[in-house]
């Protein structure tokens, strides 16, 4: 896509610090990272939300994220990483190209689990959880 700035990384057309390159997918160190290593990992195709990567593109992206990790904690000798995507704007998502965040994560480093993304939490009965499962499972 023509304006999108993650686009432009997997063209080429600017810079950015890549660490790792499959045939569906890129990596790339975040400019205004979270911790030390916090990278991203992008489809080379754009798409905006997880559910419109194909499938063999997906399956690269995760394969991509799963080799990254260790790389990453190793990197910068971090205890754990937080592997995360913002998923549509009300999720915080600001580049509307599908990225994972692998944030590493070190002991007493102030931080949150991944708990802490979400609004108050809801107080659900036993029927509202049984119609939840019903309405994903299908
Ligand atoms: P999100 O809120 O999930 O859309 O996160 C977008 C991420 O992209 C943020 O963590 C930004 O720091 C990062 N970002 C924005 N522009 C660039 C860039 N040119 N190169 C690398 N990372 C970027
Ligand atoms: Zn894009």
């Amino acid at each position: 896509m023509s304006d999108c700035i993650f686009c432009a990384i997997v063209d080429g057309d600017i810079p950015g610090r890549i660490v790792h390159e499959t045939e569906h997918s890129l990596a790339f160190l975040d400019a205004n990272p979270l911790a030390p290593g916090h990278t991203l990992v992008v489809p080379k195709e754009h798409h905006a939300r997880l559910d419109e990567v194909p499938a063999d593109a997906a399956a690269d992206l995760f394969a991509a994220v799963n080799d990254l990790v260790p790389r990453v904690e190793a990197a910068v000798d971090a205890d754990a990483t937080n592997v995360g995507i913002n998923n549509g704007p009300a999720a915080g998502q600001e580049v509307d190209h599908v990225h994972v965040h692998i944030v590493p994560r070190f002991e007493g480093d102030g931080g949150s689990p991944i708990h802490a993304v979400a609004g108050e939490r809801p107080d659900l009965s036993d029927e509202e959880l049984a119609d939840i499962e019903a309405a994903i499972s299908g």
